[in-house]
């Protein structure tokens, strides 16, 4: 750099330019694919047009749709009322029935109206419909995490030192094709009564090291106003006990469940987090601004936890523009899971090195707050392990070699 010292302001202006014009060459491939991706923001025509047809079929009212219980009494778990609403071959019926029989679905109206009505493969209709190969691809475990195994109290899994999760309900507004606790979801809805809740806010109260509780299922959201404001109010009084976690995908499958009411019960427990798990930028809607514009304002913290899905978000450029869309509605991506290896779901697995690149595509290129840590589950339920893509070349009691975002290889002496 000492050259440089002696130029003229001019002579850096043309500098910085030059390195502004390679900047700006760096980021074209995604300013064109980003045309190409859907978004929650750019399918709102389709999205009203679909609701309307959807309150014809089910005969509700637009009060109806913004009520989240009637959203969840009308989830459509049928290929006849479906195939009124979307546009399904006899051969993808026939599939939704056959592979559907195993692990049920269910779909709330609102995720329903943001399916697109001719494309086989939209994002938000393979997070939700059954494919073959959910019976035809089943090697896996049922519970790769063992998490049978790390249940110390009624609904409790505890697998770190300072934290644990409750898991307070079977319950989800849809059931995702990928999900990991499937074996759980079984054929009804199923609450945890206040005894088996009671058990695990006991064994919280008697171990002093647990300072973060993750409130999850299912999906924590599920349970009633007045369920939510006993539990969380139970866990709030106990001393140690310094933040409390919310794990939903509510935010991204019925929206509507964030009432007033909900964000009145969530203001008086801070600090509350709430995570929750969008995997694709059309799933981030104006409905879904609405919901966390309440949560903002109510003083949640609001984390994705977005998982790596074939076909779904396996591309630099999708996972990119999702973690955009997401800062904008203030949420902050706070991991990338790589799928598990669960019976029913490898059709949704990509190779680590898929998720590596995508790493590596996102540091430098864009803000860091758009960068979530990428973790592989270890088998048997021994921990989130992160993975990054390896900047640290060498390391010595003087300096390290170091491989910047732009693949620069430079020592850093210290
Ligand atoms: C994921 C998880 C947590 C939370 O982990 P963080 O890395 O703190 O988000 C806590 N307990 C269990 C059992 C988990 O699976």
């Amino acid at each position: 750099m000492s050259e440089k010292k002696n130029l003229t302001r001019e002579e850096r202006k043309a500098i910085a330019h030059e390195r502004a014009e390679e900047l700006k060459s760096k980021i074209e491939p995604y300013l064109e694919a980003r045309e190409s991706i859907p978004t929650g923001f750019k399918i709102t025509e389709h999205y009203s047009a679909q609701k309307k047809k959807i309150l014809d079929v089910l005969g509700g009212t637009v009060e109806d749709w913004d009520d989240w219980k009637w959203q969840i009494r009308n989830r459509i778990s049928d290929v006849e009322t479906l195939s009124r609403i979307i546009n399904l071959t006899d051969k993808e019926k026939k599939e939704i029935k056959e592979a559907g029989k195993s692990n049920r679905w269910s779909v709330s109206p609102y995720y329903c109206a943001l399916m697109s009505e001719e494309d086989y493969n939209c994002p938000v209709r393979l997070h939700s419909l059954p494919q073959m190969a959910e019976v035809t691809a089943v090697e896996g475990d049922a519970d790769p995490m063992g998490e049978e195994f790390t249940s110390p109290a009624e609904g409790i899994t505890r697998r770190y030192p300072d934290r644990l999760i409750i898991n307070v309900t079977n319950q989800c507004a849809m059931y995702c094709r990928h999900c990991q606790r499937r074996r759980n979801i079984g054929e009804v809805d199923k609450n945890r009564t206040e005894e088996e809740l009671k058990e695990a806010i006991d064994y919280i109260a008697s171990n002093p090291e647990i300072r973060d509780v993750l409130i999850t299922g299912g999906d924590a959201l599920m349970l009633t106003d007045s369920t939510l404001d006993w539990l969380i109010g139970e866990i709030r009084k106990i001393e140690h006990v310094e933040i409390i976690r919310l794990g939903t995908r509510a935010l991204v499958t019925v929206p509507q469940r964030i009432t007033d009411e909900l964000c009145r019960i969530l203001d008086k427990y801070h600090p509350i987090y709430l995570n929750t798990q969008f995997n694709h930028p059309k799933e981030v809607t104006p409905q879904v601004k609405e919901a966390t514009d309440k949560l903002a304002k109510a003083g949640v913290v609001m984390g994705n936890q977005a998982v790596l899905l074939n076909t779904i978000n396996n591309d630099p450029h999708v996972m990119k523009k999702l973690n955009h869309e997401l800062l904008k509605v203030r949420i902050r991506p706070y991991y990338i899971f790589h799928t598990k290896s669960v019976a029913g779901t490898g059709h949704f697995k990509t190779t680590v090195k898929e998720g590596l690149d995508i790493m590596e595509y996102l540091r430098g290129y864009t803000s860091g707050l758009a960068i979530p840590t990428y973790i592989v589950n270890a088998p048997k339920g021994y921990g989130k392990t992160p993975m990054l893509p390896n900047y640290l070349l060498d390391i010595k009691d003087d300096h390290i070699k170091l491989r910047t975002w732009e693949n620069r290889e430079m020592k850093y002496e210290y």
